[in-house]
């Protein structure tokens, strides 16, 4: 079981954890860390690294409190960084508050320091030891070596850590001591160690220093205040500088002489990595190397202080002071030694192919693709492909692909917006046109007959009176009929506008449509205008409302034949959209175009620009209409004084019902 594991629902995809872990034994399924036991050193970096405090730590704290009542005897070892955590009382003080909290008896782990110390010292002038010699203390190093780089296994030393090497010398001495055994230190690493199948046993709880601190807080107890006890036997001397850099060798009489090639001392996270994974290219150099995955153990993860690291060092170096000189050759001798085993997981590895296909899959297609920018928490875009195919890492945790998958979303959105207040847009025209249409229908319907019996008379009596009177008609009838016409135009235009409900398609050649009306348009046109004609040869025959469609064209090229009354040039192209099934009818004139503050305004029913009597703005309006029926578009692009282009785009196949748009005339 691992000693670390993550609080569902704290997590928070942040993935500092996987950052940080120095031997990536974090897997991350569907967006949570997990800790891998088999890969996991035990280190609590990432408990030290998040944030979200979403790691939470295996605790010992309900089964001593139960060894308070149930055991006779439960004894405190004390590891030696403690005066860098318990900085505001004195040792003794805090001796007295561990006894008053329900331990029997409180030792300094500093004694076995001075056991294993002497056995370092032993195995380095022991000529029949392979050298170099890897110090055994820290179990994270231990694991590491076991659980990574198990070819260095023959290196480490076989000698317990100073906290086994008290609990065997508390169990020997006392004749087997059935006392509850309770480590205490800065260090997570030390709950799996004395879990540890080779020496379990021997410990039986390990807590922090800051869950002991949170002990005395519900109790209520303040060290400070309490009178100092002395430490129980067997008192330690200058072992207790052990939780310092070079502690071991110092204690070890070896010497930490820094021109001293043999003895090389390895501290903190990158330096112990970086030491392992090069181990072969320093080796030969050394004969005692001592690595300590923390700067010192006065740095260890749970030392739970504020101090400096210099003031952590001074503080150790205060008792250290107080210490008599303790003679090696008066330190009883107890067995000392350990096992270790391979406990190295193999991984298939997998093919470049397989990589790359993973690459792939987040978004990693070029070589300049992989940024390498470790946001994921692997070093290497590589790596991480690595960690996704042992199914340790997922592809969506790269955040320049998610960066760059939102901008793709955020662009179709807004394509996808636009297009829908677009439709919006239309519909609400459309709307407006039904509605107007009906209305235009009625109102038509009422007026064309008693208009009818005004034209008819008013025209008779026209004649009448030509016929009678010689010397011309009275202006005012003239006026009257002239007018009367103007009307029916009007009412002719509704009628045209309401009758669009339905459509009879036909096949239509629609350049030979085009033709006709242009030579029927242009009859009456200024001198100076040209019609120019471009037709697409293999133009298909399309389906339309021949009626309805000539209608549409000719409000078109009327419009642009007027808006030309000193002459220019009137074109009219027709077209397949080339790979699409698409015609396209473009009509264009060279006349006097539209200010753009105008050209949303063409398509609305009575818009016109044009004097009383000449336009009636339908003409559009009902193009607009029958192109819609026909499930085209219309759009219009012009430059006052340059020009207009109209350009209707009308689906080849027309198989789909149209929807008629909501005129319904009834004539
Ligand atoms: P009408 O022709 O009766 O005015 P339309 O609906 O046909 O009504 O046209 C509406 C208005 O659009 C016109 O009055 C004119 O201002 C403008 N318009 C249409 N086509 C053109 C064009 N080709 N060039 C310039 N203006 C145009
Ligand atoms: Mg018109």
């Amino acid at each position: 079981m691992a000693v670390v594991r993550t609080i569902t629902g704290k997590c928070k995809r942040c993935y500092t954890c996987v950052r940080n872990c120095p031997v990536k034994a974090i897997s991350v399924e569907q967006g949570m860390a997990q800790v891998l036991e088999d890969f996991c050193v035990s280190c609590g970096t990432c408990v030290r690294f998040c944030n979200q405090k979403a790691k939470e730590v295996v605790t010992d704290v309900p089964q001593v409190k139960r060894a308070f009542v149930d055991n006779a005897e439960v004894v405190a070892l004390l590891a030696p960084s403690f005066p860098a955590s318990f900085h505001d009382c004195s040792p003794q003080q805090l001796i007295a508050a561990l006894r008053v909290l329900g331990f029997t008896k409180v030792v300094e782990v500093a004694y076995g320091a001075e056991l294993v110390g002497r056995e370092s010292r032993r195995l380095l002038f022991n000529p029949k030891v392979p050298k170099p010699i890897i110090a055994s203390p820290c179990p994270v190093v231990v694991f590491l070596i076991e659980k990574h780089f198990p070819h260095l296994l023959p290196h480490l030393a076989p000698v317990v850590s100073p906290m086994i090497a008290m609990g065997r010398y508390l169990r020997g001495n006392e004749h087997g001591t059935p006392a509850t055994l309770v480590f205490i230190g800065p260090c997570i690493a030390k709950k799996q160690e004395i879990r540890d199948p080779n020496l379990a046993g021997v410990i039986d709880y390990a807590l922090t220093f800051r869950e002991v601190k949170e002990m005395l807080q519900e109790r209520g107890l303040d060290p400070t205040r309490l009178n100092g006890v002395p430490f129980d036997p067997p008192h330690p001397g200058e072992g207790r500088i052990f939780p310092l850099m070079g502690g071991i060798l110092k204690s070890g009489g070896i010497g930490t002489d820094i021109l001293d090639r043999r003895v090389a001392i390895i501290e903190g996270h990158h330096e112990t990595m970086e030491f392992l994974s090069t181990f072969e290219e320093h080796s030969p150099d050394q004969e005692f190397i001592d690595i300590l995955f923390c700067r010192g153990c006065i740095d260890g993860v749970e030392i739970d202080t504020n101090l400096s690291h210099l003031q952590k060092t001074r503080k150790i170096q205060e008792l250290v002071g107080e210490s008599r000189h303790l003679n090696p050759s008066s330190l009883p001798e107890i067995n000392l030694a350990r096992r270790y085993e391979n406990r190295k997981r193999q991984l298939v590895e997998p093919t470049d192919e397989q990589i790359n296909l993973i690459l792939t899959s987040f978004g990693k297609r070029s070589p300049e693709d992989q940024l390498n920018c470790g946001a994921c928490g692997y070093k290497t875009c590589r790596d991480k492909a690595r960690a996704v195919f042992h199914g340790f890492a997922e592809p969506e945790m790269c955040l320049p692909h998610i960066i760059r998958q939102l901008e793709e979303s955020c662009t179709e959105l807004k394509f996808s917006h636009e297009q829908l207040k677009k439709a919006q847009d239309e519909l609400v025209h459309s709307e407006k046109l039904a509605s107007l249409g009906q209305l235009s229908a009625g109102v038509a319907h009422e007026l064309n007959n008693p208009l009818g019996g005004i034209l008819l008379f008013s025209n008779i009596l026209l004649d009448r009176t030509k016929k009678l009177q010689e010397g011309g008609v009275p202006e005012e009838l003239d006026v009257i009929v002239k007018e009367a016409t103007r009307c029916r135009n009007i009412v002719r235009g509704l009628l045209d506008f309401a009758r669009q409900s339905k459509l009879q398609r036909a096949q239509v050649d629609l350049v030979a449509l085009l033709r006709e009306i242009v030579s029927l348009e242009t009859r009456a046109a200024p001198p100076g205008l040209r019609a120019e004609e471009t037709f697409d040869p293999q133009l298909p025959p399309c389906q339309l409302d021949p009626v309805q469609f000539r209608q549409a064209l000719t409000n078109i090229i009327h419009n642009a034949i007027e808006a030309m009354p000193q002459g220019g040039v009137l074109t009219v192209s027709a077209r397949q959209v080339p790979g699409t099934q698409q015609i396209e009818v473009v009509i264009g004139d060279t006349g006097v175009g539209i200010p753009e503050e105008n050209l949303s305004k063409l398509f609305t029913p009575f818009y016109t620009t044009k004097g009383i009597g000449k336009g009636t703005g339908l003409g559009l309006a009902i193009t607009y209409g029958i192109v819609k029926m026909h499930r085209g578009t219309i759009a219009v692009s012009s430059k006052p004084g340059q020009g207009t282009r109209f350009t209707i785009l009308l689906p080849l196949e027309s198989h789909a019902p149209e929807t008629p748009i909501g005129f319904h005339g009834k004539f």
